[in-house]
């Protein structure tokens, strides 16, 4: 009888966060559950949830990672799948429940979300991924573009919460990861698209894919008095700053939405009377659709490139880590080098 264990090595890297610390250690390859399939990591994205989760946000424990693309390895009953270039929604639904019987996983309260809540995530060499949560990639769009699947369905869910046409004016607070894809996606809605920033090559990133640019220059863009006020139809917040509402606030026109992207641990603290009296729209902004992430890049209208700083091996993650959080620095990526040993 052949012994399947030497078949495969059945350990592989991964880096675990525990107790506030990061650790690259070896750990058992994913044992599936059903409906589940194995999915080699080939590239993953570092994003400031990522940073939170180290600092304790939703208790985590285990393997981060949310952002990625790469090749599913074994998929039980969906053979046609294996071999295939995949990215993923994050979060998976009990799918029992009444939220998830309308379709809606995201809003499930029970839901796992990859890399971030009850479920191990991407940065290792192998994840089990829900079959459910899995889109082919296709050939026309490379892995470096593909890895931004998960952060750019989150810029084209207001496309999906809202109508942005090109009478619209448009105006996005932050130059962060998520300012700036919000304001390369509202640019292909409408031609009056200002991203407000303190990045002059963030900004510059932008401005080259013809979105007006502001430099707040250090001042909370409320001070910043080249960005007319109460004039815009919407406002995006991704400042990333518990009062980045209220520059939002002060910025929209009366009857107007601001749709709200920052995940902040500090509490804001807002005016509400000025949204009574004002009329205006707050709007909650989160996780998107991938397979429209997939379908936009498949256009090509947005150049993804120039927002990648940096690509690390697994092994170098720690620095890696330390890279993407310095002030002001584009993504950085996480490239696998893992090849399979022993494989039957
Ligand atoms: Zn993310
Ligand atoms: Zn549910």
């Amino acid at each position: 009888m052949i012994d399947e264990s030497k078949k495969f090595e059945k350990t592989m890297k991964a880096v675990v966060f525990e107790n506030r610390k990061i650790s690259i250690v070896d750990v058992p390859i994913p044992v599936l559950s059903k409906n589940e399939a194995l999915v080699k990591i080939d590239l993953a994205g570092i994003c400031a949830t990522d940073f939170a989760l180290l600092n304790g946000y939703h208790n985590f424990a285990g393997i981060p990672g949310h952002e990625f693309t790469g090749v599913v390895f074994s998929a039980p009953g969906r053979a046609d799948l294996e071999g295939q270039r995949v990215v993923a929604d994050i979060n998976s639904g009990c799918g029992q429940c009444d939220i998830c019987r309308t379709g809606d996983q995201r809003h499930c309260g029970n839901r796992s979300v990859i890399g971030i809540r009850d479920r191990n995530g991407v940065f290792a060499d192998f994840c089990a991924i829900p079959l459910a949560n899995l889109h082919v990639v296709p050939d026309s769009i490379g892995d470096e573009e593909a890895v931004f699947a998960e952060p750019l369905a989150a810029a084209l869910e207001i496309t999906r919460q809202m109508e942005v046409s090109e009478q619209s004016r448009v105006v996005v607070l932050g130059d962060g990861k998520m300012g700036l894809l919000c304001a390369l996606v509202l640019r292909q809605k409408t031609s009056n698209t200002v991203l407000v920033g303190r990045h002059p090559d963030k900004l510059e990133i932008a401005g080259q894919q013809g979105v007006h640019t502001i430099c707040s220059q250090g001042k909370s863009t409320g001070e910043t008095s080249n960005v007319e006020k109460g004039k815009f139809d919407l406002v995006v917040e991704a400042t990333g700053s518990p009062d980045g509402i209220n520059e939002a606030i002060a910025l929209v026109r009366p009857e107007g939405t601001v749709v709200i992207k920052t995940t902040s641990f500090e509490k804001s603290v807002i005016d509400l009377a000025n949204v009574v009296v004002n009329e205006l729209h707050l709007i909650g902004s989160r996780c998107g659709d991938i397979q429209l992430a997939l379908d936009f890049m498949k256009k090509k209208v947005i150049d993804l490139h120039p927002l990648i700083e940096a690509v690390y091996p697994l092994e170098k993650f720690e620095k890696a880590f330390a890279h993407a959080l310095k002030k002001g620095s584009r993504k950085i990526l996480i490239r696998n080098n893992n090849e399979i040993k022993g494989q039957a």
